[in-house]
């Protein structure tokens, strides 16, 4: 039998505050453990939480970016359960009248809408504390409370189960965080958990409407494993199925050496959380003014600037996806762009050189070699003081050493010569030394230029002009 995969995500994403949700501690990252604390947040008793108003517009932001319609009047409620990283015994979340409902992610390709996935609801909660179970890498016999974290802001984005594999869970998620990073409300970074995604995965026979069993994946913190975490699920529940066994209801979680999923509990329902609303929290009430001012300030978007990049410097299609999707990079882009006028030379070295030396970190804004490195080395080899082969080297030297392009290249003397004697006497000894070569070409052997030409460069270190040499070489090849 064929199985279609039915998969629905839900986002944490961690709101770029200064203070948390309830309380006015800050929710900077580290600290010494249970220092960014108060009476609220370490939910003593007779303490009265008051809304982050912040937080609030933050959500709204989203909301309003990712077509969602806003709830005017919605509420807080109180999740119970029982953890020892959540001193109230309950987190406070919404649960019956969220902020913002039925919006949708567009997932595209060069621009054009491939699909449209649906978004159920977005709404507010407060993050729980952190349990250490060793300390400086050993495991003793007892754990460790951190409070530091809790009553730290999030949101929660549920999408509608309209996801149908790993790929398109992954992009879904690319493109969310890269509107959460534009909106500037959450810093997407998924090592450090501030973004994080569980995943709803069902397998049912393809043309049936009713879903199958669904199985809850939780603990992938990078778009890497969320693939590979989907991926083994489904082939996990299409080989039960396929055996007729049944899929339970369940957590699993994500083990990253193994490359495979685990049980971690049977998975609960909304009613054994005993939702109820938050007595000490007021309704929000959002009303229409409050919506026109936010929509009113909301910032350029991923589409938008892909589209700007298109029309105002020229480059394709696919030179603006890659370039807009996060801020960091745009932004570098336009710097750069702005000090020397050559986007497409910016974006190629940017899409090359600069992603690879990068790597997995994609953090382009703490990167050596800043946008004034990148124009002023691209001006050098456009005014023709270096060629495209040594700016390479230039590059490298850069992003080691963080130096100015003009000062590698005076201390290094990598300056291009461009000197027609000089370069003229450079091929000239090529040809003498390899005259069986001259020969083979003027008898028609047109591959030999090539080795020609790289004895020049390499007899010139380099460093001869190459457009030069070319032309040299194949006049004298040809007298
Ligand atoms: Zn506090």
């Amino acid at each position: 039998m064929d199985f279609e995969p039915v998969i629905g995500l839900e986002v944490h994403a961690q709101m770029l505050t200064d203070t948390k949700i309830f309380c006015n501690c800050s929710t900077q990252f580290g600290g010494e453990p249970n220092t960014r604390t108060c009476p609220v947040c370490l939910g003593m008793p007779g303490v009265l939480p008051v809304a982050n108003r912040r937080v609030v517009e933050f959500v709204l932001k989203t909301a309003l970016a990712t077509g969602c319609t806003i709830q005017k009047y919605n509420q807080f409620a109180r999740k119970n359960y029982f953890y020892p990283d959540l001193p109230k015994g309950y987190q406070i979340s919404q649960f019956e009248l969220p902020i913002a409902t039925a919006g949708y992610l567009d997932l595209e390709l060069e621009g054009a809408v491939k699909k449209r996935i649906g978004i159920t609801r977005i709404h507010m909660e407060e993050d729980a504390g952190k349990l250490m179970h060793e300390i400086n890498g050993i495991a003793g016999d007892s754990s460790f409370v951190d409070l530091n974290r809790t009553g730290v802001p999030l949101m929660e984005i549920v999408s509608e189960p309209d996801i149908r594999s790993p790929r398109e869970a992954v992009e879904y998620l690319k493109t969310m965080r890269s509107i959460v990073q534009y909106l500037e409300v959450c810093d997407g970074n998924m090592e450090q958990g501030s973004f994080r995604c569980d995943a709803n995965i069902s397998l049912r026979p393809k043309g049936r409407e009713k879903f199958g069993t669904k199985v809850e994946l939780k603990n992938m913190n990078s778009f890497r494993h969320v693939e590979k975490a989907i991926e083994f699920e489904i082939e996990r529940q299409r080989d039960m199925l396929e055996d007729g066994i049944e899929i339970m209801q369940e957590t699993r979680l994500w083990d990253e050496k193994r490359e495979e999923t685990f049980s971690m509990r049977s998975k609960e329902e909304a009613h054994d959380y005993r939702y109820f609303p938050d007595p000490d929290l007021v309704p929000l009430v959002i009303d229409e003014d409050w919506i026109a001012a936010v929509r009113a300030g909301l910032p350029e978007l991923p589409r938008q600037r892909r589209q700007r990049f298109i029309d105002e410097y020229g480059i394709p299609g696919y030179d603006a996806d890659v370039l807009t999707v996060t801020k960091q990079v745009a932004d570098y882009f336009e710097a750069a762009v702005k000090l020397h006028n050559q986007p497409k030379a910016v974006s190629n070295w940017i899409m090359g050189d600069i992603m690879r030396s990068l790597a997995d970190s994609r953090d382009i804004a703490s990167f050596a070699v800043t946008p004034v490195h990148l124009a002023g080395m691209i001006a050098l080899i456009d005014k023709g003081t270096i060629s495209g082969k040594i700016a390479k080297k230039v590059f490298e030297q850069m992003a080691e050493t963080g130096k100015m392009p003009e000062s590698i290249v005076h201390e290094q003397g990598l300056v291009q010569v461009s000197d027609s004697g000089e370069l003229e006497k450079a091929v000239q000894a090529v040809l003498d030394a390899n005259p069986q070569m001259v020969e083979d070409f003027r008898s028609g052997k047109d591959k030999v230029f090539g080795f020609l030409m790289g004895q020049v460069m390499k007899s010139t270190k380099g460093k001869g002009n190459p457009q030069l040499l070319n032309d040299i070489l194949r006049k004298q090849l040809a007298g």
